[in-house]
């Protein structure tokens, strides 16, 4: 019997793997733009980790992630996000004492959650996220919404809808949670198991319970905005005016809180608009986690960041039906016929693909035919054909698959000639 893929993993082949680059390329650019610096981690990060970041009461920690014990005896865990790594490497790295805060820092990678797999969910997915650190002006909020808006506009996504909501600072917060608890307390018994342990634990995360959002308690909760204090509050309206100033147009939803226990603020979503894109429409969330540094045995760095999945967003640009703008095709395919012809070709292939173009060429020594149909396949924008005659003269036949048209050039001046010829295009 054959070993299979694992569940809730992908195979990303040639043919796909391209709209994986375009999208990698794109969001690249922007953070280029925006001046947002890569910063690679591994993989795999002491569990401790995650729990102490994440929240020992989230979804994630409690039922999703990849733990394991190395060798070694120590308990590691796949990374499951992305923002926990980049705060540890922060601290460890003491990038706090770089002169110009906040840094500004993206990364992209496989994530890892034990989820049970259906479209947009997957048990490895590739996320793309960005932090800002060690700063606490609301233009770095929005700098860094825009920023995502940004990259799904570069790749021509147009139904999006940005959804943001304010969770307020740590007083705020307490306000609500009190108000919650008095909310759902007295009926606490029609709720789920999970939502029973929110109660005492993190009576915020029950507004995101996915069992019982339709439970009358749900409609009616308290609402966070009515609980933000002066300060939140002038911390919301700065976030949301520079983002009507910049044209970005929002939702505000008061029910959006995040799944993740360490955002504070300012905290949103870009949800797909598109018709037929699925039951799970976010495409993106983010949010400002200002304790989370600290917690992490750093100075009192805030910051703000988001995440998206590739997947996702391949998603809605095919559920918007976007025409991927990919060249699949090769500069020149060598039909080489004759043994002769073949081992010039060996020099000739190579020739092409070091002035630059992509060049390919027959290895199943096949009739002449068979190589013409590859090089159609090939997509080639030019088939060189080398017979005994051309070899003769030293002359090799260039036929412009697009033009139809052909002509005889000497050996040594192909690249230059398909250069040529590709770049007057
Ligand atoms: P969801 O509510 O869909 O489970 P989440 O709150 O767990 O999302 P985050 O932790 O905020 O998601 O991750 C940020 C983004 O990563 C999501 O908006 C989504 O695009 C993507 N993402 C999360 N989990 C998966 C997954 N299992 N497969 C593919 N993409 C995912
Ligand atoms: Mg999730």
């Amino acid at each position: 019997m054959s070993v299979k893929i694992p569940r809730g993993t992908q195979d990303i082949l040639p043919g796909q793997s391209e709209k994986w680059q375009y999208i990698e390329s794109i969001a690249k650019e922007v953070c280029r733009r925006y001046h947002y610096k890569e910063i690679r981690t591994p993989i795999f990060e002491h569990t401790e980790l995650f729990k102490r970041s994440v929240g020992d009461t989230t979804d994630i920690v409690q039922k999703e992630m990849y733990t394991f014990e190395d060798r070694g005896e120590r308990s590691l865990t796949l990374r499951p996000e992305g923002t926990a790594a980049v705060v540890r490497s922060f601290v460890e790295n003491k990038m706090f004492g770089i002169p110009d805060q906040p840094v500004k820092l993206f990364y992209t990678g496989p994530m890892f959650r034990y989820e049970r797999p259906q479209s947009g969910r997957y048990r490895q997915f590739v996320q793309f996220g960005v932090e800002a650190i060690g700063s606490e002006d609301p233009a770095i909020d929005a700098e860094v919404i825009a920023l995502v808006m940004d990259i799904y506009k570069s790749a021509g996504l147009k139904k999006l809808n940005l959804v943001i909501n304010s969770l307020g600072d740590a007083e705020s917060r307490n306000a609500h949670r009190a108000a919650l608890i008095a909310h759902f307390e007295p009926r606490i018994g029609e709720f789920c198991a999970d939502c029973q342990t929110r109660l005492a634990q993190n009576p915020l995360r029950i507004l995101d319970c996915k069992k019982d959002r339709d439970h009358e308690l749900m409609g009616t909760a308290p609402s966070i905005l009515d609980y933000l204090n002066e300060e939140s509050k002038t911390y919301f309206s700065k976030v949301t005016g520079y983002l009507d100033g910049l044209g970005i147009s929002y939702t505000i939803d008061p029910k959006l809180v995040r799944g993740l226990d360490y955002y504070n603020h300012t905290a949103f979503e870009v949800m797909s608009e598109a018709e037929g894109f699925g039951a799970i429409t976010t495409l993106c969330g983010g949010g400002r986690y200002n304790g989370l540094v600290q917690d992490l045995g750093g100075p009192d760095s805030p910051g703000i960041g988001f995440a998206f999945s590739i997947e996702r967003f391949i998603a809605a640009m095919e559920a918007e039906g976007i025409k991927w703008p990919l060249d699949n095709g090769l500069d020149c395919y060598i039909v080489a016929l004759g043994e002769e012809a073949k081992d010039r070709s060996v020099a000739l292939v190579h020739q092409l693909r070091t002035a630059g173009l992509s060049a390919d060429r027959d290895y199943q020594d096949r009739k002449m035919k068979a190589q013409l149909k590859a090089s159609d396949r090939q997509n080639a924008r030019f088939t060189a054909i080398l017979g005994e005659d051309e070899l003769a003269e030293n002359r090799i036949t260039v036929k412009d698959m697009a033009a139809g048209s052909q002509e005889n050039v000497p050996l040594n001046e192909l690249a230059q000639y398909v250069k040529t010829k590709m770049e007057a295009n």
